[in-house]
């Protein structure tokens, strides 16, 4: 589906100030508009998606424009500001390596890469051997595909190629990536989409209700899916678009049949990682090990870096010069990395997103309760919260129109969120930085559930 698009011009709104957010102009304010213009001419249609904030500033879980507007940040920028935007310990290390004068050098040796990639393979589950460092995302997931298929040819022949994933799964925006992705709406323009990747409904229990381990194997069937013909299983460990975690039983169940038929399972946490649902990975939530793990977002707390973890069997199989990247452990972005998985750990970053996890999912379930009618689920785990609206009535009918006009009245009154997500753009989600103060938080619920009040009222 299209989704919904914000208007770019100035709306009076009702001024606001206390400790953590102030609304002081019209929003956006007017003098930002020229620079939305430029954007919405000189950039490509799709990047206008986000309200129409003009950010200048972002830090810890704070962000402001230029105008003095400031706002409690539940974005953390699409989830990668875990430890905060720009977090001062984080940009002293950024100013040291630039004092130090290095800050790009290809595949060179550089000290910052190696002190990276040792400490994400002291931090990873049992089994992790190497880290590969790249860039997005994306092309993380690509070379997760890559490293399964060709260990899938060693071991099993040609024919141990194909790629098991989910329905409505998110990897990624390029061809391969949205080839193991299961949201038909981004594949059309592939046409010929390689039949080696198949895909089978994600044992959400909301949207698909047959989450026990038997349908595995029943969707196998039916697609005449024999375990020779996969080299990797691919999965989110929780799906991003609606934030829902899988069926824990159904996901254990297909961990086994992975490891019995030598099958690579690749967890992809470029979301979920590094703490946000109130583990370091968010695939301990079903109590397994994963083969492959891509990682990124969360990973730097600001600047682009991705990962590939993995034990050496696979992480091994090209030879010198084979697998690379132009900006692969990047010294800026490596040391800055380093530091933000220190503060992970040293401000028990993981616990504190359970902990207050906990407040999140507590009272927005009691929104719930309270809208039964128009909140159809609220999914997630830890510092991330998926809420989604259908339309009164139906079982679970999304109702993207709801959701955008609470995303908007949200923005108005200083509380940072991004554009609903999700089938039929339904799902708002929130996911403060993990060192978001316990009253900020409870300040940007307590917006939420202004927003959607005047949101319902005005709709009746
Ligand atoms: N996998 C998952 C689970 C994601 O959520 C995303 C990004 N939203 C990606 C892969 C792709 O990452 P990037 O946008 O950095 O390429």
């Amino acid at each position: 589906m299209a989704y919904l698009s914000y208007d770019i011009k100035p709306n009076k709104v009702k001024k606001i100030k206390t400790k953590y957010r102030e609304i002081k102009t019209a929003i956006p304010n007017p003098k930002s508009v020229q620079v939305l213009k430029d954007l919405r001419k000189y950039e490509p249609r799709a990047m206008g998606g986000q309200p129409p904030i003009v950010w200048h500033k972002a830090r810890n879980f704070n962000v402001w424009d230029e105008y003095g507007n400031k706002w409690i940040d539940f974005s953390s920028g699409v989830l990668v500001a875990n430890v905060g935007h720009l977090r001062e310990e984080v940009k002293q290390e950024m100013l040291k390596q630039i004092k130090q004068g290095l800050i790009h050098n290809y595949c060179f040796p550089n000290v910052q890469r190696a002190r990276l990639v040792k400490k994400l393979v002291s931090m990873a589950p049992k089994g992790i051997e190497k880290a590969f460092l790249l860039t997005t995302g994306s092309e993380a997931v690509e070379c997760a595909i890559k490293l399964a298929r060709t260990y899938g040819q060693m071991i099993g022949g040609k024919k141990k190629i194909g790629i098991l994933g989910f329905n409505s799964a998110f990897h990624g925006r390029t061809l391969g990536s949205q080839m193991a992705g299961g949201i038909p709406g981004l594949k059309t323009w592939i046409v010929n989409v390689d039949k080696s990747f198949y895909q089978i409904p994600y044992p959400d229990g909301y949207f698909n209700k047959n989450t026990g381990f038997e349908n595995f194997k029943k969707e196998l069937k039916k697609r005449k899916i024999k375990p020779n013909m996969i080299a990797g299983f691919m999965m989110e460990s929780y799906q991003g678009g609606i934030a829902a975690f899988a069926d824990k039983e159904y996901i254990r169940g297909v961990r086994a049949w992975c490891k019995k038929n030598k099958i690579i399972f690749i967890d992809d946490e470029v979301q979920a990682g590094f703490g946000r649902t109130g583990k370091l990975f968010s695939i301990e939530h079903y109590g397994i090990t994963p083969d492959i793990i891509c990682c990124g977002k969360g990973l730097s707390g600001g600047l682009p870096i991705s990962a590939v973890l993995g034990p050496s069997k696979i992480m091994d199989i090209y030879g010198p010069g084979e697998m690379t990247s132009t900006h692969s452990g990047n010294p800026l972005v490596s040391r800055t990395a380093v530091k933000s998985l220190e503060l992970i750990q040293k401000e028990k970053l993981v616990a504190r997103s359970a902990r207050l996890g906990m407040i999140l999912h507590g009272e927005l379930n009691k929104l719930k309760d309270q809208y039964s009618d128009i909140i159809g689920v609220v999914n997630g785990k830890g510092l991330l919260v998926g809420v989604l609206f259908r339309k009164a009535g139906t079982e679970n009918e999304p109702d993207g129109n709801i959701a955008f006009k609470i995303v908007k009245k949200c923005i108005e009154k200083g509380l940072m969120l991004y554009a609903p997500l999700g089938a039929g753009g339904a799902t708002i989600k929130m996911n403060p930085p993990l060192i978001i103060e316990e009253a900020a938080l409870r300040e940007g619920i307590s917006i939420f559930k202004e927003a959607l009040e005047e949101a319902v009222n005005e709709s009746k």
